[in-house]
């Protein structure tokens, strides 16, 4: 079975791809990364920075997730990410998304021994 950790990788992480990121960048990766097997994962956030920065979110400021529970870290630095979010006149199995690019501080759960990212809770 997949681990959590890769898992994040496979739905979060695209380190590569920036800046070069144009309309159909959301429509053609949901679907590459297996995120639109089923149903369509409404929304969905990949990160364009290096695994290694991405990682060491895990020992920067702690925040509350949004579940109120659980512990996450929020990045010290701004992040260069693209929202893939889902359109409202999209229907299953032709999952269309909506492509918007930001910089922003992301939020993310950490777990394990490596200490990683294992889900992404926001941005802001
Ligand atoms: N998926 C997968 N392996 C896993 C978990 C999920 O291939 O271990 C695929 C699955 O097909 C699903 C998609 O990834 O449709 C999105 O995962 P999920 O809906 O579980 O995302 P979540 O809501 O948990 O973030
Ligand atoms: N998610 C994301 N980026 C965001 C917000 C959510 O990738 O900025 C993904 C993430 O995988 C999360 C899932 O969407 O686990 C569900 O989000 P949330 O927990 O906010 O649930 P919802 O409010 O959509 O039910
Ligand atoms: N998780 C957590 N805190 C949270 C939400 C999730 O520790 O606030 C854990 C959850 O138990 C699960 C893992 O993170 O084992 C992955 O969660 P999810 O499938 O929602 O991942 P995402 O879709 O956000 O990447």
């Amino acid at each position: 079975r997949e681990s959590q950790a890769k898992k994040f990788i496979r739905q979060h992480m695209d380190p590569d791809s920036y800046p070069n990121i144009g309309s159909s960048y959301c429509n053609q990766m949901m679907r590459r990364r297996n995120m639109t097997k089923g149903r369509c994962k409404p929304v969905n956030t990949f990160v364009h920075e290096p695994l290694v920065d991405v990682q060491a979110v895990c020992f920067q400021e702690k925040v509350t997730c949004k579940d109120g529970q659980s512990d996450c870290y929020q990045s010290s630095s701004s992040m260069s990410i693209t929202d893939c979010r889902l359109t409202n006149g999209s229907k299953y199995p032709n999952c269309a998304y909506r492509t918007s690019q930001k910089k922003r501080h992301i939020i993310v759960a950490c777990n394990g021994n490596p200490y990683v990212p294992v889900h992404f809770d926001a941005s802001v």
